[in-house]
């Protein structure tokens, strides 16, 4: 994969789907910040692990829904390196029940969580490529943001204005040479649907025309190429990334 830019910042990466997205980015050539929220020695153990693969990596902490934290981290990446690249807005929770027993603050938790710190990280992501007039940037939102889901209003309302998001970002960031993009990954195999049981997991293999979950690693390698010089002309779309379960 060609990329003209030189490092990427990566949130809620200490783990599963950011994990691979970091692994898979430094692999191409990319430095990568792993962003982490708790859980630090997590967090050293991905980096060492990049470093000893002969990559590039740095570890970061902030708490992504902070917006004094989020922009500290990235005012000390540009101050370390001169440039934000890229971003992948990838943090993210869920807090699942039917919307009538949700209580407005499980709903606004979960909007702040996924939706409001990706709004935090694209904007100023934004203010520093906008001075390079380069940069790119891919929200990572889900599958239940095209087609809902019962049980997660308020992850669904997350990644849905997430989506519409992306392209009204897409529409400001282009005159600057800035591309937005989202994927949407379907049921991915991580600590996310860990907590599904087997007869729910069961049920999603016999919906999904490749009849199987999917793995981080094949999320991760659609991020690269949205980020990468291949979409130089990709910006405000959504990229599927679900074995066909939505079309
Ligand atoms: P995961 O295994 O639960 O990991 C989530 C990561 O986000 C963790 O590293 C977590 O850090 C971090 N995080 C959460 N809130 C944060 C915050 N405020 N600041 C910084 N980091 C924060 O989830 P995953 O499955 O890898 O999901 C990654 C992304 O893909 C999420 O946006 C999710 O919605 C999306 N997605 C996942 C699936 C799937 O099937 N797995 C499908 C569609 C979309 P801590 O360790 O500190 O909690």
């Amino acid at each position: 994969m060609k990329f003209s830019g030189k490092n990427v910042l990566i949130t809620g990466a200490s783990r599963g789907i950011g994990a691979q997205i970091a692994k898979t980015l430094a692999n191409m050539g990319l430095k990568v910040w792993i962003n982490y929220r708790s859980k630090p020695e997590i967090a050293d153990a991905l980096q060492a692990e990049i470093v000893a693969a002969g990559g590039q990596a740095a570890v970061i902490k902030f708490d992504a829904t902070d917006e004094d934290e989020f922009i500290k981290g990235i005012n000390l990446i540009v101050d370390t390196d001169g440039e934000l690249s890229y971003l992948v807005n990838n943090a993210g929770i869920t807090n699942d029940k039917l919307a009538l027993r949700m209580k407005t603050d499980e709903f606004i938790n979960v909007l702040n969580a996924n939706l409001t710190s990706a709004f935090i990280g694209s904007r100023e992501a934004l203010k520093v490529m906008s001075k390079k007039r380069f940069g790119a940037v891919v929200n990572v939102a889900s599958i239940v943001g095209e087609m809902g889901n019962a049980g997660q209003v308020n992850y669904s309302a997350s990644k849905g204005g997430m989506i519409a998001m992306t392209k009204s970002l897409a529409k400001e960031g282009a005159s600057r040479n800035v591309r937005f993009n989202c994927v949407t990954p379907g049921f991915i195999q991580t600590d996310m649907t860990e907590v599904l049981s087997e007869e729910i997991k069961q049920n999603y293999i016999n919906n999904i025309p490749l009849k199987r979950l999917g793995d981080a690693s094949e999320v991760a390698e659609t991020i690269a190429f949205l980020l990468s010089d291949h979409a130089s002309y990709v910006t405000g779309d959504v990229l599927k990334v679900n074995g066909g379960l939505y079309m």
